[in-house]
């Protein structure tokens, strides 16, 4: 299992002791042609994706993709290199390919990269293998399976956790955080054991644990001086296990979403024919990129309203498939769409009304004061080379100049508010 923690949701649940909220309804909500959408649904897949081979063979080719091309962060972010980490990842994914097996959510028709068990457990999960893994220099994949363990019994955040130890190790090494204030725990990058007894101690509020459990930015707030530029954030929310230096697309989409650095909402910015580029070729693009990803944040929008998994879109769970197939795209969702409620829509409206919840979002944070000059990232993502021989050792995302062209397509001013005229055509006056 998972637990449902990052943004702090959990947080907010337990502290309120809700552990879960049950529905229960004695009616099936009717779906206008369910013979023509599960024909279509099944014409849309092809054969080879339910396939054990290919499910297995996805976590081969994406993770050891990964790590060729430099996703993982090391040592909170600050390196390029961690020797022994790529070695020992190929061997967990060889072992995951050998004994695991598929383990869909119910009713899923495509499985994503994760939805394979070794045993009774989930493990292999990239958003643990390098938070908690290569971002804490820990390259014992015995102890980031551990730590992953620990995460879905505490109830917290893997990317957040991760992303907060690792700032609390470098301000360690730093000297910012002594070893008086970690109960006599050595932080050096590469501790495992020192990683899991912090996990312990974020867990039960102990210690150090207080501080680091409210996230990076306000421990970095707390213990000051150089530590804020160790915080690698954005908008408070700790950046995930795909390195924006490595695609500059990564680097507008975790700087722009509502909910801070989300690797959920144009992580991966294809969403219809249209826009299947090859990622590897647009990676380090500036021109182009605004458009892409404010589509697909409008398109997840949908997504998300719709509880459709975005790990079952294009370009997620159908990374590196073999073949010309590119994956669930936004026209068969919207063909699909049409099938359920009888409602004659077209994928410009579709996305219009996508544009217009993330637009609805955006509106709220600004009455909360966050504002354009929050669309960033911190400056080590900005200004300092990753370094190390991945393809993203020399690149530098170009962030202003793709926001300019971003807020220009979003119809938003330089200080992100929207305009009277975009503001007309969402109708939202
Ligand atoms: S693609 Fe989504 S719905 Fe399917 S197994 Fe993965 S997480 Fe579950």
């Amino acid at each position: 299992g998972r637990a449902a923690a990052r943004c702090g949701f959990g947080a907010v649940m337990g502290s309120k002791n809700l552990k879960a909220i049950a529905v229960r309804g004695d009616k099936k909500p009717e779906i206008h042609d369910e013979e023509n959408l599960r024909e279509n649904i099944k014409k849309s897949l092809p054969a080879f994706i339910h396939s054990k081979d290919h499910m297995l063979g996805k976590v081969k080719y994406v993770f050891t993709g990964f790590v060729e091309d430099g996703r993982h962060g090391i040592n909170n972010w600050r390196d390029g290199e961690l020797n022994g980490f790529k070695e020992n990842l190929i061997e967990e994914v060889e072992n995951h390919v050998r004994s695991g097996k598929p383990y869909l959510c119910r009713h899923c028709y495509t499985g994503c990269v994760e939805s394979n068990i070794i045993g009774e457990k989930r493990s292999t999960v990239w958003e643990v293998l390098a938070p908690l893994g290569s971002q804490c220099g820990v390259i014992d994949m015995h102890a980031i399976n551990k730590a992953y363990e620990l995460c879905n019994r505490y109830g917290i955040d893997c990317i957040s956790a991760g992303g907060t130890i690792s700032f609390a190790m470098e301000a360690f090494e730093a000297g910012i955080i002594a070893k008086k204030d970690t109960d006599g725990l050595d932080l050096r990058f590469g501790k495992a054991e020192s990683m899991l007894e912090l996990l312990k101690k974020i867990s039960m509020k102990e210690g150090i644990g207080e501080v680091l459990g409210n996230g990076a930015r306000s421990a970095a707030e707390h213990f000051g001086g150089k530590s804020p530029q160790f915080a690698i954030h954005g908008k408070g929310l700790e950046v995930p296990a795909h390195e924006p230096r490595s695609h500059n697309f990564l680097a507008l989409a975790y700087a722009t979403d509502n909910r801070g650095a989300s690797h959920c909402s144009a992580s991966n910015p294809r969403s219809s024919e249209e826009d299947f580029a090859d990622l590897m070729k647009i990676r380090f693009d500036a021109k182009g990129t605004g458009r892409m990803v404010a589509r697909r944040q409008n398109y997840t929008s949908m997504l998300n309203s719709l509880v459709m998994c975005i790990f079952s879109q294009a370009g997620y769970a159908q990374y590196y498939t073999p073949g010309d197939y590119q994956g669930i795209s936004a026209n068969n969702v919207v063909e699909w769409f049409r099938y359920v409620t009888g409602r004659d829509i077209d994928l410009k409206s579709f996305l219009l009304a996508g544009e217009r919840i993330f637009n609805l979002k955006h509106l709220i944070n600004l009455k909360r004061g966050i504002t354009g000059k929050d669309d960033t990232l911190t400056e080590r993502l900005l200004k300092e080379k990753r370094g190390g021989t991945s393809p993203a050792a020399e690149n530098l995302p170009p962030l202003e100049t793709m926001i300019e062209e971003y807020y220009e397509c979003r119809g938003w001013d330089k200080d992100g508010k929207l305009t009277k005229e975009k503001l007309e055509r969402l109708g939202l006056i």
